[in-house]
């Protein structure tokens, strides 16, 4: 028999948590990796899953990495991430997300939750229903709260030109060539900086007329999703799902630069060697995508207001410079850097 515990991906995780209600169909996992800082603080997904087992992964991997991204960004608070597996329909109901809220009541604040792919504000406005422990809910102007998307999308769009700056010795993003894989949420963002500052995008989404959309949008062309990954471009910025940099990919990559939102880019360890090896500038993922975070966390803990969360994610590329210093000095790549930095800073060294 399998247990969690013998699962590659299991790191010491406080909780493992499976949710079932049969009546309206709910079938959940919720992980808090650590709280050693703070409460655990990540958010939910909303995915239909092939397999079961695909979903215990992602709870189990995006829940450490929130414990290192919360680590890294300087926030009081631990690690953890909750998966909602869809059904192949992908229906999302109020009784759903009332009984998904009532499941993170039942942690009595040891896990707090906020919106990821396939959760908006409005589906957290329905969790709010049942428990508090939840972030990322609409705010009044001025306020600090509301959707993390843009906040993340400004942290990728200043750790992106932090990067441009170390590899590529330049100070804007004028005419450099960005291929963005996804067009949601944060894509949206990322490109709008980007495009103000003229850049110029390559968009792909499995949804095509997402990606038309904001092609049309931020002045950019649709690419196919099966050629983002080999497109010829300065910057690759990931904003879609995870584990996309593989032996595979990695070699087919035609840029000096990896640098984007999308959660666990790294299939396996050894990605971060290969994108060394190949001498391609990597900003870790949970460092790089911790604008949301942020502005949750200043939310939650009412520790701050909008120019405090700004100048939080303005510590982002600060962070990433720190990173890729040590990651020069010590010949480790800057993933296995990130990820040492972060382990001391749980508790964990
Ligand atoms: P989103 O759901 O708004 O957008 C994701 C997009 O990716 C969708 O449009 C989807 O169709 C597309 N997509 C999925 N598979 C794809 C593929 N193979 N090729 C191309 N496109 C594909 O999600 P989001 O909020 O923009 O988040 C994007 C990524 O950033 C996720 O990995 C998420 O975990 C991570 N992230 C998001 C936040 C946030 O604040 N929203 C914070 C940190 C990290």
């Amino acid at each position: 028999m399998t247990t969690p515990w013998g699962l590659p991906d299991f790191d010491a995780h406080e909780e493992v948590h499976f949710l079932t209600d049969e009546t309206c169909g709910l079938k959940a996992i919720i992980a808090v990796h650590s709280t050693h800082l703070g409460p655990a603080a990540g958010g939910a997904r909303f995915w239909h899953y092939a397999k079961d087992d695909d979903a215990l992964t992602d709870a189990l991997r995006l829940s450490r990495g929130m414990s290192y991204k919360n680590a890294m960004a300087g926030l009081p608070l631990g690690g953890g991430k909750s998966v909602i597996l869809a059904n192949a329909d992908r229906t999302k109901t109020p009784e759903l997300l009332h009984a998904f809220g009532k499941a993170v009541d039942r942690l009595g604040g040891r896990y707090i939750t906020a919106e990821d792919v396939g959760i908006n504000v409005s589906d957290m406005i329905e969790v709010a229903r049942s428990t508090q422990y939840v972030a990322g809910l609409p705010n009044s102007s001025g306020d600090v709260g509301g959707d993390p998307g843009p906040h993340t999308a400004l942290g990728v769009f200043l750790g992106i030109k932090a990067a441009v700056k170390r590899a590529l010795g330049k100070d804007s993003l004028k005419g450099l060539h960005i291929a963005m894989q996804g067009a949601g949420s944060v894509a949206t963002g990322v490109a709008l900086h980007a495009c103000a500052e003229g850049a110029k995008l390559s968009i792909a989404d499995i949804d095509a007329a997402k990606a038309k959309k904001l092609a049309d949008r931020a002045g950019g062309e649709v690419i196919a999703p099966d050629e983002i990954l080999a497109l010829e471009a300065d910057v690759l910025s990931p904003c879609a799902l995870g584990a996309i940099l593989n032996d595979k990919s990695i070699g087919e990559l035609r840029v000096p630069i990896v640098a984007g939102a999308a959660n666990n880019q790294l299939a396996t360890d050894e990605d971060g060697q290969r994108l060394q090896a190949r001498g391609i500038l990597y900003a870790p993922d949970y460092v790089i995508n911790a604008g949301g975070i942020i502005n949750v966390c200043t939310e939650y803990l009412g520790d701050g207001d909008a120019s405090l969360v700004r100048e939080r994610i303005q510590g982002i590329p600060v962070r990433l410079e720190e990173i890729w210093t040590e990651s020069k000095q010590s010949g480790r790549d800057p993933a296995a850097v990130a990820d040492a930095m972060a382990q001391r800073l749980i508790g964990r060294g």
